[in-house]
């Protein structure tokens, strides 16, 4: 599957529920957002379907999140389902890790090859600052978990705050040292808790990557299936670090990926609104040919990129947890 742009669309986000079990500064109210409603939400069944659709399409990647993917129910029956789909090569997860060392055994067998664990802060009282009462401890004992479940290379996502856990990037980058982690630094965006957003605390990704350059040089390694991340590597390093510019200079030319809401609705973009809705023809018995059409067009109108920039703010979209970082 090609778009205009010539980008191959090879990979699937599902968004499995916009519920969380913590409430991020940067992406929640304290009261979190406004649920969507039970009956609204796809089912496994629904979810499966359009994945199935998809891959006899050309997706060969499906990358499942939300909301906190781990926090639905009978999660392990979803991954084996979609293990099974002939013709889909690897399925990944992202999460914030609370729930990880109970599930991590289970969603490895079940066929998960590998997890992004979004961690923001490596200090007890600042992690619970940053997720409204999060336990540092359960993550990390999580990501162990997950190593040692053969979930690798464990990814952990930090979005890069000024004046909040900028202080902490060089402690992330040195994990790398160490460990065999992909540590992935992201630009804060402009979406979800928008009363924190503001120009100034938005930490372009090349004073990031100065930042981390502070322990040592960064030796540039191409790896396969590297995303829109740009990876690097300290001397004698056994992890990597990742950079991904989400808004400074765009991953657009290279974003070969469909985000699939959990109220069913396919994105071309994520910072576009153009959704194209597939819950209510799967509800209203459409055939297997009319959700092909329907994903055909999404990626017909997949734009060439956003106009995105850190000088704006952009009321109207979904937060990340109601699309599906
Ligand atoms: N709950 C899971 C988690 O936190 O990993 C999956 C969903 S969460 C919405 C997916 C990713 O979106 C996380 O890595 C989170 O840090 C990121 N995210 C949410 N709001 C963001 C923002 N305003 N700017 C940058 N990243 C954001
Ligand atoms: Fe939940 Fe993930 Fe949003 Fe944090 S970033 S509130 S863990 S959905």
């Amino acid at each position: 599957m090609k778009d205009h742009y010539g980008r191959k669309i090879d990979y699937l986000r599902i968004s499995v529920t916009d519920r969380c079990n913590l409430r991020c500064i940067y992406c929640m109210s304290p009261e979190g957002v406004k649920p969507i409603k039970h009956r609204e939400i796809l089912s496994y069944e629904e979810i499966i379907r359009i994945a199935a659709i998809a891959v006899s399409l050309g997706v060969k990647k499906i990358r499942i999140t939300g909301g906190e993917p781990l926090a639905r129910k009978n999660i392990t029956y979803l991954i084996s389902s979609l293990n099974n789909i002939k013709g889909l090569e690897d399925i990944s997860l992202t999460t914030n890790g609370v729930l990880l060392e109970k599930y991590a055994d289970e969603i490895a067998q079940a066929g998960l090859r590998r997890v992004n664990v979004s961690l923001d802060s490596l200090r007890a009282d600042k992690y619970a600052k940053i997720t409204r009462g999060g336990d540092i401890d359960n993550v990390l004992r999580g990501i162990d978990k997950a190593e040692r479940a053969g979930l690798i290379p464990v990814k952990i996502n930090m979005v890069a705050i000024r004046g909040f856990n900028d202080d902490e990037i060089e402690d992330f980058a040195k994990m790398t040292l160490e460990k065999s982690y992909q540590v992935r630094f992201i630009e804060f965006m402009p979406l979800g808790a928008r009363d924190l957003w503001s120009p100034e605390k938005y930490i372009p990704i090349n004073e990031i990557k100065s930042i981390a350059e502070k322990i040592g040089p960064l030796t540039p390694v191409r790896l396969r299936k590297s995303g829109p991340a740009r990876y690097f590597r300290f001397e004698g390093a056994s992890g990597v670090v990742g950079f991904i510019n989400a808004i400074s200079h765009q991953f657009c030319t290279e974003c070969n990926r469909l985000r699939l809401t959990a109220d069913g609705k396919l994105r071309p973009c994520l910072f576009s609104e153009t959704e194209i809705d597939l819950k209510n023809p799967l509800r209203s018995g459409a055939p297997d040919s009319e959700i092909e059409r329907l994903i055909k067009l999404a990626i017909e109108v997949k734009p060439e990129g956003h106009n995105l920039n850190c000088t704006k703010e952009f009321n109207a979209l979904r937060p990340m947890s109601k699309i599906g970082g």
